[in-house]
């Protein structure tokens, strides 16, 4: 069964052209293309047929794949602060309208899109539909800790509504810990304090004008609750076909309304809440970092505001379960069962959308023409190559979760990895979370690419990156893969930092007209993203021996091992505060966090009793991790010195397809590529994560309260959380049957 793929080019001769054909014109010819109208998941046909038709000329097989699922649409809300009057004559109460919030997007000359007529209302994904009047408590990012700093104040949550800033966490969460808490509604704004060191109160201009955040600006969203299961809401675990069996959606979604503003719009609520209860000053840093409407005269008290002083929300939500689609391509590969997939989602909130997911989606478009061309010029792919354009990203990973979810036993036994762009370009650093078997190769994909930001000549992206790969959390279409599946993923793509102009994520200000202007004039760094896609993906596909690093991933193990035995140790010392205090600031400005900053928000603040028994025996019991991760190490070393040893006999192979006619090569070969493709599959469990059966991975996860920002051996970090030191225990003892496991299937 030995395929025979007579390849005309080589593995130096791909590269070269994945460097070459890539161009910054066409890339701003996509951008142009997607971001000229609204995409919305389930209203973007004409965009999944043309991105097809575009792959297929460039001689890529594709088809599009369709899903039935349940989202909301946007029908109608309001937001108003109200103020009580003295009765009338017969007593009856009367309430002004102090403030009528605009929930619009201003419309710029300058931007064409932020004007369309069709363009798409502020509303969130998944928010539940609600009128409710109640007074309103500022509750800072909407934290768990957040939440906990307030209980400890004895600040009334209670059928109050919540207004929260952006950021931190996923925003989701926000809403479902006020929820939980018996809040009756949140609001969410975007404090433009929050956005870095570019803001109008240090006299920079606001877009268009200058790179400040337009005050207008609203960031919409998604508020799925993320820790049940991404997906379709209505089938966690098996996929949203038509007629099959739909489950409640309670546990999944809020069920108390919320709604997206500008900061414009929380001025007044802000205000509103001046000289009630305490202030954030007088809570810790956290609630006082970056806070930015001081000088437009907030004191960011915590309020509630008294009783004569309401707010009034109001979010309709048309739910439907509706058809989206995904639009799949694929290069069939010599190697019948190792298959590499490549996504990137496409649709938006927004009209524009030109960072998320467009600069994605421009980048992938270029990818493809590029390995068409080397197609056409006689290139034959050794491993098969699907390609996934996404819906129903912004939602909750919809598209990618549901075509996950029905093709399992394929991607299970054939899938070796998964590569994500979604926001490709929306400034100039590179960003990057991944599998650390995958660390390796994308430290050489990007150091063979140009760099467009060289301070010195030659330099590649490589060389001006910072070289920290985080952790996979959450927040695009890798989870599913990763956490559900347990394929090694990588997500990527040049990410702002604190002096870029402010990103209007989420905004109809992310348009082509900012891409073009503050984001990435030229396009360059679109042409760059796609030289270094085109390359992780070209050496995952094309070369022999898999180039995964068993090795690294034994040696992460054992730091995330290190890094539980320090929490146990800060958790069991009478002095220490957990707080969210540990998000640090640059963490916070990149949303998907470096894995620095994963063990936060614990749910223990202190504990001043001696450490229980149980908590000392568990801490004995990690040793036994450390233990097995030797073993481990020993057969990972083995492998990757055995893969190291095959790619330079095959070198030796000219032309260099030869060595898939050497029978006993081959199958040497093959082998090392199936151990290095199960070894990511060792680490799921089958009943899955405490709470939350649908997270496989033991190693993998979003941080339950983060979303964003990954944890690492949630089973035992969450148990130190709620000093359950029986479960504790429980997960030593899976983690260690998953590395013994994964040993014995390298031996
Ligand atoms: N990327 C989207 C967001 O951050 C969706 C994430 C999700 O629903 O998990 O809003
Ligand atoms: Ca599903
Ligand atoms: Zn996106
Ligand atoms: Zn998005």
């Amino acid at each position: 069964d030995r395929p025979h793929g007579k390849s005309k080019i080589n593995h130096d001769q791909l590269k070269q052209i994945l460097l070459d054909t890539p161009s910054s014109q066409k890339a701003e010819e996509w951008s142009r293309y997607y971001t000229a109208g609204p995409h919305l998941a389930g209203k973007n046909l004409s965009q999944a047929v043309w991105t097809k038709d575009k792959w297929e000329s460039w001689g890529i097989n594709s088809l599009i794949n369709t899903y039935d699922v349940y989202i909301n649409y946007p029908v109608d809300h309001r937001l108003a602060l109200l103020q009580r009057q003295d009765g009338d004559e017969d007593g009856k109460e009367a309430w002004e309208v102090t403030y009528e919030a605009s929930l619009t997007e201003d419309v710029l000359e300058e931007d064409p899109t932020s004007g369309l007529e069709d363009g798409v209302p502020t509303f969130h994904g998944y928010s539940a539909s609600g009128n409710v009047t109640a007074p309103v408590v500022y509750v800072n990012y909407g934290t768990y800790q957040d939440f906990e700093d307030l209980l400890g104040a004895n600040i009334t949550l209670k059928g109050k509504i919540a207004i929260a800033r952006y950021g931190g966490i996923f925003r989701g969460l926000k809403v479902k810990r006020a929820q939980e808490l018996g809040m009756i509604g949140v609001i969410l704004y975007s404090d433009p304090g929050d956005d870095g060191d570019v803001t109008d109160e240090k006299g920079v201009a606001a877009y268009p004008e200058g790179p400040a955040r337009q005050p207008s600006s609203v960031q919409r969203g998604s508020t799925q609750f993320l820790s049940v299961a991404p997906g379709d809401p209505t089938t966690p675990g098996y996929p949203s076909k038509p007629g099959v069996p739909r489950q409640p959606v309670h546990t999944a979604i809020p069920s108390i309304p919320s709604i997206p503003i500008s900061y414009t719009d929380a001025l007044p609520i802000l205000k509103a809440l001046n000289g009630h209860g305490p202030k954030a000053e007088d809570f810790n840093q956290w609630w006082t970092r970056s806070t930015g409407l001081q000088y437009k005269g907030v004191h960011y008290n915590i309020g509630p505001t008294p009783d004569d002083v309401v707010v009034n929300l109001y979010n309709e939500q048309d739910y439907v379960t509706t058809p989206l689609w995904n639009v799949i391509g694929i290069i069939n590969g010599t190697i019948p069962d190792e298959v590499i997939v490549v996504g990137n989602h496409r649709d938006a909130w927004v009209a524009g959308g030109a960072g998320d997911p467009n600069s994605g989606s421009a980048v992938f478009n270029e990818v493809i023409r590029s390995f068409g061309q080397a197609l056409e010029l006689g290139w034959k792919p050794l491993r098969t190559i699907v390609l996934a354009s996404w819906d129903g990203e912004e939602y909750g990973l919809v598209g990618s979760t549901e075509w996950v979810e029905e093709y399992l036993p394929w991607l299970s036994n054939a899938n070796v990895a998964y590569v994500n762009t979604d926001v490709g370009v929306r400034g100039k650093r590179l960003s990057c979370s991944a599998a650390p078997l995958l660390h390796d190769l994308i430290y050489s994909a990007t150091a063979a690419v140009a760099s467009p930001n060289q301070t010195t000549e030659g330099q590649s992206v490589y060389d001006v990156w910072d070289k920290r790969i985080s952790t996979m959390g959450s927040g695009s279409d890798f989870t599913a893969f990763q956490d559900f599946a347990g394929i090694p993923s990588v997500d990527i793509g040049f990410n702002s930092d604190r002096e870029s102009a402010v990103y209007h994520y989420h905004s109809n200000y992310d348009s082509f007209h900012w891409m073009e202007k503050y984001g990435d004039p030229g396009f360059v760094y679109h042409r760059t993203m796609a030289q270094v896609l085109g390359l992780i993906v070209a050496q995952l596909s094309d070369l022999p021996v898999i180039p995964f690093g068993a090795e690294d991933y034994t040696n992460a193990l054992g730091e995330y091992v290190n890094k539980v035995e320090d929490k146990l140790d800060a958790a069991l010392s009478p002095q220490t505060i957990l707080s969210a205090m540990e998000i640090d600031n640059e963490a916070m400005f990149d949303m998907r966090a470096s894995h620095r900053n994963t063990s936060t928000l614990s749910t223990n603040s202190h504990s001043d009793k001696h450490p229980p028994a149980a908590a000392l025996k568990f801490k004995t019991s990690l040793k036994r991790l450390h233990k097995a991760l030797q073993d481990l190490k020993e057969q990972a070393v083995e492998l990757d010195t055995r893969a190291s040893d095959l790619s330079r006999t095959v070198k030796e192979h000219i032309p260099w397809w030869k060595w898939l006619t050497k029978l006993k090569l081959y199958r040497q070969i093959r082998k090392v590529n199936t151990k290095y493709k199960f070894l990511e599959r060792s680490f799921l469990y089958e009943e899955g994560l405490d709470g939350r059966s649908w997270f496989k991975h033991v190693v993998f996860a979003p941080g339950l309260w983060t979303g964003y920002s990954g944890a690492v051996f949630p089973g035992l970090v969450e148990s130190i959380d709620s000093e359950d030191w029986t479960n504790a225990q429980r997960w030593v003892d899976i983690i260690e049957s998953r590395i013994y496991n994964a040993a014995r299937k390298l031996e």
